[in-house]
C-alpha cells in the first residue's frame, strides 16, 4: 500500500499547512481516475520555506560544519531510503505511469544509487584547492553558495530531485524543492524520509505546486542559486528572471538526441539496443534517442528491423512487469504526442508502425500508439521538436560527414549514440557530436560523470564531483600563510 493523500507540506523540516486551500488530484495515467491529492503551494509557502531557509543559511552552523559532519544526516537519509525502495517505486509506478520494467531499474533505486555516489564523492572531494606552484601564500576555500531552489519535473521525478538535494547538502547549502504537480506523491514520501534522517531546522523544504510556485521562488530574492531541470521553454524563461537578478542557475533541459547506425551496425542488435535507448519510460526521457541516422545504403534493413521491434512491444498498465510501453503522465502530454503524430503525417513522413489514434485494448488512460516513422528529412518538424512519448523518426545519411552534420543540426545538444562493430572508430564519431553524452553501442548514463547538455538543453551539469562543484563558491584568502 502506498500513502495517496497529503496534508500538509515539509517547510523547514516540519509538517505545516498550506497558506492556500487548493490541492493537487493525484489522477492514474492507466484509467485517468483520480487516486490521491496533495496541497498546492502558494506564493506564501514559499516564502515561508526561503524564509526558513535563509534563516538555517545566514545564522546555524549547517554552512560552516565540516562536511563529514554535515554528511551524517545525508548518510542516515540514504539508509532510510534503502528501506523504502520498493515503495518509491511502486508510488512513482502509481502517479505518473512509468512502466515497472523501467521503475524497478531507475525510480526508486537509481535514485538511491545517485543519493550514494554523492556521499562517495564528498568523501574525495578537494574541499581546500590545492595551493598553486606559485606558492603565494593564498588559500583557495570552497563554500556552499546558499539558498537552492529546485525545480524539478515528472518524468524522472526522484533521478531529478537528488542530484539536486544530495550535493547541495553536502555543499551545505540550504534547500527548497519545488516538485512536479504530475508527480507529487514521490516528493511528498523523500520528505518523509528526510523528517526521520533529522536534518536541523530550516535545511530542506519540500513543496508540491504549480508553475506559480516555480515562478515565486525563482524571482525570490532570498534565493541564491536555481538548479532547473524541465522544458527548454521553461528553462529560458528561468534563465532570463535569474539573469535579471544575477542569482546563479543550472538548466538541465530538453533533448531531440540522434541515434547514428554505421554501415557495420548490427542491425538487430541495434534495434534491440534503441528499444532501450529511444523508448526508456514510454519515450518520457530527455536522453531518448528520438532520431535514428543510417545510411542510405541500409535504410530498408534499418527500417524493417525497427519495425519488427515495435510490432512487438507490448502497451498496456504499467503495473503490470510484461509491458513495455505504459501510458503518458497526463492527458495533456497524451494531446500532445498524438498532435506531433499528426503532425509528422501531415508534413510527409510515413507511420510505418502506429500513427494516430489510440493502441487497440486501451479504453482509458492517456495511452497512444508507440509510432516509428520513416521518410522523415532533418527539417520536419517532428526531427526538431522534443515530442517526448513512445515516438522514433528514421532518416537517412549518404556518408558519415553528412551523418554528423544531421546529427549536430538540431537546436539541442543533450545525448547522442553510435552503433557500430569498431567502437574505436564509434569514439571517433562521438568527437564530432556537439551534445553533452555520447554512448556507444548503448546509452547508459554513468552516475559518476558529468551529465547535462550543450545548446539548448541545458547551463552546467549535475552528477559526481562535477555536480558538487556547482553548489559551492571559491574564496581566495590572501596572506593566510
Ligand atoms: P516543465 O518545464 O513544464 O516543468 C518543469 C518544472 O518547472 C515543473 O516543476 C513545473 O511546475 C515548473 N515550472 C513550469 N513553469 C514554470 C515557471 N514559469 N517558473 C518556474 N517553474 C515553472 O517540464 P515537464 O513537462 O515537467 O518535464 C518534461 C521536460 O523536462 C522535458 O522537456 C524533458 O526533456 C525535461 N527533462 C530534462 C532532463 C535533463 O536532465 N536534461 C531530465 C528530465 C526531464
Amino acid at each position: 500500500m502506498i500513502r495517496t493523500e497529503y496534508d500538509q507540506l515539509f517547510i523547514g523540516g516540519s509538517w505545516e499547512v498550506s497558506a492556500g486551500s487548493e490541492r493537487i488530484p493525484v489522477c492514474s495515467p492507466h484509467t485517468g481516475r483520480q487516486f490521491g491529492a496533495v496541497p498546492l503551494a502558494v506564493a506564501a509557502d514559499v516564502d515561508r520555506a526561503v524564509a526558513a531557509a535563509r534563516r538555517a543559511f545566514d545564522g546555524s552552523d549547517w554552512p560552516r560544519l565540516d562536511h563529514q559532519q554535515r554528511i551524517e544526516p545525508v548518510r542516515r537519509l540514504l539508509d532510510i531510503y534503502r528501506t523504502r525502495v520498493t515503495e518509491m517505486t511502486e508510488v512513482v509506478i502509481a502517479e505518473m505511469g512509468s512502466p515497472r520494467w523501467f521503475a524497478e531499474m531507475a525510480q526508486g533505486s537509481g535514485a538511491a544509487a545517485l543519493l550514494e555516489s554523492f556521499l562517495d564523492a564528498a568523501d574525495s572531494f578537494d574541499w581546500i584547492v590545492p595551493p598553486t606552484a606559485h606558492n603565494t601564500g593564498t588559500s583557495v576555500r570552497r563554500e556552499p553558495i546558499g539558498v537552492v531552489g529546485a525545480i524539478t519535473p515528472w518524468n524522472v521525478p526522484q533521478l531529478t530531485i537528488i542530484p539536486k538535494l544530495a550535493p547541495a547538502l553536502i555543499a551545505g547549502c540550504t534547500v527548497i524543492v519545488k516538485a512536479a504537480p504530475e508527480a507529487p506523491l514521490d516528493a511528498l514520501l523523500l520528505a518523509e524520509m528526510i523528517d526521520e534522517a533529522r536534518f536541523p531546522p530550516g535545511v530542506v523544504s519540500i513543496l508540491t505546486g504549480g508553475p506559480a510556485a516555480g515562478e515565486r521562488l525563482v524571482q525570490h530574492p532570498g534565493v541564491d542559486k536555481i538548479a532547473f531541470t524541465g522544458s527548454s521553454e521553461v528553462g529560458g524563461h528561468i534563465a532570463a528572471e535569474c539573469g535579471a537578478r544575477l542569482a546563479r542557475c543550472s538548466l538541465e533541459l530538453g533533448g531531440k538526441s540522434a541515434a547514428i547506425v554505421l554501415e557495420d551496425a548490427d542491425l538487430e542488435r541495434t534495434a534491440l539496443g534503441l528499444k532501450f535507448a529511444s523508448l526508456l519510460n514510454s519515450g518520457q526521457a530527455c536522453v531518448a534517442q528520438s532520431r535514428v541516422l543510417t545510411p542510405e545504403s541500409r535504410y530498408v534493413d534499418t527500417v524493417d528491423a525497427l519495425a519488427e521491434m515495435f510490432s512487438d512491444l507490448s502497451v498496456g498498465d504499467p503495473d503490470d512487469a510484461g509491458n513495455y510501453i505504459g501510458p503518458l503522465v497526463s492527458e495533456r502530454q497524451q494531446q500532445r504526442v498524438m498532435e506531433y503524430i499528426d503532425i509528422g503525417i501531415a508534413e510527409g513522413a510515413e507511420p510505418v508502425v502506429g500513427g494516430a489514434g489510440r493502441p487497440d485494448g486501451t479504453a482509458a488512460g492517456w495511452y497512444v500508439r508507440p509510432t516509428l516513422f520513416a521518410d522523415v528529412e532533418n527539417s520536419m518538424r517532428i526531427a526538431r521538436e522534443e515530442i517526448f512519448g513512445p515516438v522514433l523518426c528514421v532518416i537517412p545519411y549518404r556518408d558519415e560527414r553528412d551523418a554528423i552534420e544531421i546529427a549536430n543540426d538540431s537546436p539541442f545538444g543533450l545525448a547522442g549514440s553510435v552503433w557500430t562493430a569498431d567502437r574505436a572508430h564509434g569514439r571517433e564519431i562521438a568527437d564530432h557530436l556537439r551534445t553533452g553524452m555520447v554512448g556507444i553501442n548503448g546509452f547508459g548514463p554513468d552516475l559518476w560523470s558529468p551529465f547535462g547538455g550543450y545548446k539548448q538543453s541545458g547551463i552546467g551539469r549535475e552528477y559526481g564531483p562535477i555536480g558538487l562543484s556547482g553548489y559551492l563558491e571559491y574564496k581566495s584568502i590572501y596572506g593566510a600563510s
